[in-house]
């Protein structure tokens, strides 16, 4: 009798922290050693005294000096890159509304380490070379697209390479192939359980039992409502093209919280003001860096997200520490009345109700020199019962105003009156006259 295999790599999932932390200065020494080549970071290296020898331990990461998504807009598009053009088979860019967009390189090993590591992620959901892995992301510049690709294949997988939109097209082939797995945003795994419905099928009959969601900071609340009107698994999942996609961290099976490969990264989190590490299990900046990337190593990147590392360890076995659900985006976040504000707050509380579907949007508007906010989202059934859409509103605003210490204006609109946007959700219109 075989036994099931737990683990896609076990050694490295289940290796002890000192010899992780060994592994860690290994592969950050190697790291130095290639990014000596990129014209960016040799300087720094040289004024700051770098060499692959003077790396001793963990902490030496605290030497590099911070890299930011700005430093990657300034060299845009090869300015960082560690090896010659030649050695680079990919690039990829990265969502971003405003300026150059960035540019992340990859060699035929970084495209490989990635597959492997996302095959890693995939395993530990508990996909198997058995499922059929449907990919709704759209393939292109985005890495949810060949990110996902490469990974369903190295883990053996049956893929389905839908790609983005065409919700028709995907409940067909979600019917017809017998789809055990889905790869989507959060946003889009309750656009699509409409469109499902709307087709006379209930999305919980459907053969699909375990989801792969990401991309987008989405609360405990919408990952329970996505379950509950799928009847499957939905797992938390970490990517960021600038740390190569999809992949990075992910939740194992119990779902508490998101495993973070340390052996691909050295994982800080710190205060955005002070840029100090903050106190163990304090909300704070995740940066990272890079220990397994070749054709564009990055050093204490500056992502931006906020989450902090859980306590205990995980009951699955993987020794890789866990961060907590993301809060959202440091550039998310919302100074509304002097009140900071996350997008994700307010998910916390529509998800709450049932009458609600789960398209919202977050305006913010000036009045008489003040700030105003409104909150459109979008009903789950039609009615024109007046008293129970005024009680719902009151409702709503009364539970708004307890999480975010303000009372926002609350609109009820129906389903389809929210523009949606092909990719990630945008949940924040600004309209405020100095922003
Ligand atoms: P991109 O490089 O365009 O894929 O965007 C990466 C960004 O998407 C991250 O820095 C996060 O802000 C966000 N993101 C990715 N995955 C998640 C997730 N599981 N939860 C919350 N935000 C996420
Ligand atoms: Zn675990």
């Amino acid at each position: 009798m075989t036994m099931e295999r737990k683990f896609w790599e076990e050694e490295i999932e289940t290796m002890s922290r000192p010899n992780l932390e060994k592994l860690q200065v290994e592969r950050l020494k190697k790291t130095v050693e290639i990014a000596m080549g990129s014209k960016f970071y040799a300087p720094i290296f040289k004024e700051r005294g770098i060499t692959p020898e003077s790396i001793r331990s963990v902490e030496d990461i605290r030497r590099f000096p911070f890299t930011t998504k700005n430093d990657l807009r300034s060299t845009y598009p090869f300015g960082i890159a560690s090896v010659p053009l030649q050695k680079v088979v990919r690039l990829h860019s990265s969502s971003g509304t405003t300026g150059n967009p960035t540019v992340i390189l990859h060699t035929k090993k970084d495209i490989d380490e990635w597959a492997n590591a996302m095959a890693r992620s995939m395993f530990a959901t508990g996909l198997r070379d058995t499922d059929i892995i449907q990919n709704t992301s759209g393939y292109g510049m985005f890495t949810g697209g060949l990110g996902i690709q490469y990974a369903a294949e190295r883990l053996g997988a049956l893929t389905v390479p839908a790609a983005a939109g065409n919700s028709l097209r995907q409940f067909k082939f979600i019917q017809d192939f017998g789809t055990t797995a889905l790869h989507c945003i959060p946003s889009y795994a309750t656009r699509l359980a409409t469109v499902f419905r709307e087709q006379g099928v209930d999305p919980r009959d459907t053969t699909v039992t375990r989801m792969i969601i990401g991309a987008e900071p989405h609360s405990e609340a919408q990952r329970k409502r996505i379950e509950e009107i799928w009847g499957c698994k939905a797992y938390n999942n970490f990517g960021m093209s600038e740390m190569c996609g999809p992949g990075v961290a992910i939740e194992c099976e119990e779902q508490n919280g998101m495993h973070i490969w340390e052996d691909n990264y050295i994982v800080e989190i710190v205060d955005p003001v002070t840029l100090e590490p903050v106190p163990e299990g304090e909300l704070g900046e995740l940066v990272l860096t890079t220990l397994n990337r070749e054709a564009m190593p990055l050093f204490r990147y500056r992502t931006r997200d906020l989450t902090r590392f859980l306590p205990g360890d995980c009951p699955c076995g993987r020794t890789h520490r866990r961060l907590q659900r993301f809060q959202g985006r440091s550039d998310d976040m919302m100074i509304v009345r002097g009140v900071n504000i996350f997008p994700i707050q307010i998910e916390k509380i529509l998800m709450q109700f049932s009458e609600l579907a789960s398209d919202f949007l977050i305006i913010l508007e000036t009045s008489e020199d003040n700030d105003n906010m409104t909150v459109q989202v979008e009903l789950a059934k039609a009615t024109d019962d007046f008293k129970l859409l005024e009680n719902l509103k009151r409702e709503i605003t009364h539970r708004l105003k307890d999480e975010i210490l303000m009372t926002p204006k609350v609109q009820l609109v129906g389903k389809g009156v929210i523009p949606q946007s092909d990719g990630k959700a945008v949940r924040v219109k600004d309209l405020r006259n100095n922003h």
